[in-house]
C-alpha cells in the first residue's frame, strides 16, 4: 500500500479511527488503576475528581464493582434510597446523546469491538431468533427490579423484613447487577477465579458451586462469540442496554436516511451488512431511525454508505 492509498484509507475511516481513539482513552480513564499497575505510579489524588462521576467511578471505591450508573441506581435502591437525581441524569443523558456512550465509551463495548476486530467473516443471526434474543436483556432488568424493589420499599417501612429478605437473597443484596454484568465478570469475577486457581494449584474454585461454574462459561462463551457476532452481549444481555434502548428511542439525536440518495437493499445494502447490531436500517423510517433503540451510534453505516445517504440529526 503506497502513502496515497494509506491516506485515503485513513480519510475514509476517520470516524471509526476517532471512535477507537476515544474508546481507548475512555477505557484507560475508567480503569485508570491499570496505569498504576503498569507504570508503578500512584494516582490516588485523582480519586476525588473521579468520585463525583458515577460512570467514572474509581475501582478503589468499595461499591464500585461494575462501576456503571445503573449499578449505582440499583445499589441505592437496595439501601432504601431512590436516586431520583441519578435516574433523571441517566434519562437526560440518553435523550441528549442517544447511545453514544455504548458506541464510543463503554469499556465492555470496547472489549467486544476488539474481539470483533479479529479478521474473521462476521455472521448474522436469523431474524426471528435475533428478535427473540433481543428480549432477553429486558427480562434480566425486570428480574433485577422484582428482586431489588422490595428492599427499597421495606428499608424504611418494615426493617425486620428488609434485613431477612436481604440476607436471603445473598449476593443479589450485595451487588444486584453482579450476575448480569459482563464488566463485573471481566474485571472482578474472572480475575478472582483465575487467581484462586493459581493459588490453589487446582481447578477446584471453578467447581465450588453451580452458579460460579455457569457464570464462568456463560460469559466466556459470550466473549468468544463476539468475534463472529459483534456486540453480542450489548444486543441481547446487557441490562444497561435494555434501559438505554427504551429511552434512546425517543432521543433528540438520531440518524436519518436520505430517500433520494439511498439506492436500497437490492442495489446496495452495505449499511445493513456492516451494522454490528444487525439493525434492518432499510426497514426503518427515512426521517429518523434508532433501530428501536438498539443503535449505539457507532456511525459505521454512515461512514460506509457510498452514496452519503445517512446523516445525523438533532431535534
Ligand atoms: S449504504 Fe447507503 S445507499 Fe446503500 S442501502 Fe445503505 S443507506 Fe442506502
Ligand atoms: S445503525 Fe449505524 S450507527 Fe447504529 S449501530 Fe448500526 S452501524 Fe452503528
Amino acid at each position: 500500500m503506497n502513502i496515497k492509498s494509506f491516506l485515503i484509507n485513513i480519510k475514509n475511516h476517520r470516524t471509526t479511527i476517532s471512535r477507537h481513539i476515544v474508546q481507548i482513552i475512555a477505557f484507560i480513564i475508567i480503569n485508570y488503576i491499570l496505569l498504576e499497575l503498569i507504570f508503578s505510579i500512584n494516582l490516588l489524588s485523582m480519586e476525588s475528581l473521579v468520585k463525583v462521576l458515577p460512570i467514572l467511578n474509581s475501582p478503589r471505591n468499595p461499591i464500585s464493582s461494575g462501576a456503571g450508573i445503573l449499578e449505582y441506581i440499583f445499589y441505592f435502591i437496595v439501601d432504601g434510597i431512590f436516586p431520583v437525581f441519578l435516574i433523571a441524569a441517566l434519562i437526560i443523558i440518553l435523550l441528549l446523546t442517544n447511545r453514544v456512550f455504548c458506541g464510543w465509551v463503554c469499556p465492555v463495548g470496547t472489549i467486544q469491538d476488539a474481539c470483533a476486530a479479529i479478521p474473521t467473516p462476521k455472521r448474522s443471526i436469523k431474524i426471528n431468533t435475533h428478535k427473540s434474543l433481543l428480549k432477553v436483556k429486558y427480562t434480566f432488568v425486570i428480574l433485577i427490579i422484582i428482586i431489588v424493589l422490595p428492599l427499597g420499599i421495606t428499608m424504611s417501612t418494615n426493617y425486620e423484613f428488609y434485613v431477612d429478605y436481604r440476607a436471603n437473597i445473598g449476593d443479589f443484596g450485595r451487588k444486584p447487577m453482579g450476575f448480569f454484568s459482563l464488566s463485573e465478570y471481566i474485571f472482578v469475577f474472572f480475575p478472582n477465579i483465575i487467581k484462586d486457581m493459581i493459588n490453589t494449584g487446582s481447578l477446584q474454585p471453578l467447581f465450588s458451586n453451580l452458579v460460579t461454574f455457569i457464570i464462568f462459561f456463560f460469559y466466556l462463551i459470550i466473549i468468544i462469540l463476539s468475534v463472529w457476532y459483534p456486540r453480542v452481549y450489548c444486543r441481547y444481555f446487557c441490562p444497561f442496554a435494555a434501559i438505554a434502548s427504551t429511552v434512546s428511542e425517543y432521543s433528540f439525536l438520531k440518524l436519518t436516511r436520505n430517500p433520494v440518495r439511498c439506492v436500497g437493499r437490492s442495489d446496495c445494502g452495505i449499511c445493513e451488512n456492516i451494522c454490528p447490531k444487525q439493525i434492518r436500517i432499510l426497514d426503518e423510517p427515512f426521517e429518523f431511525f434508532t433501530g428501536k433503540g438498539e443503535c449505539n451510534f457507532c456511525l459505521k453505516c454512515k461512514e460506509a454508505c457510498p452514496y452519503d445517504a445517512i446523516d445525523m440529526k438533532f431535534g
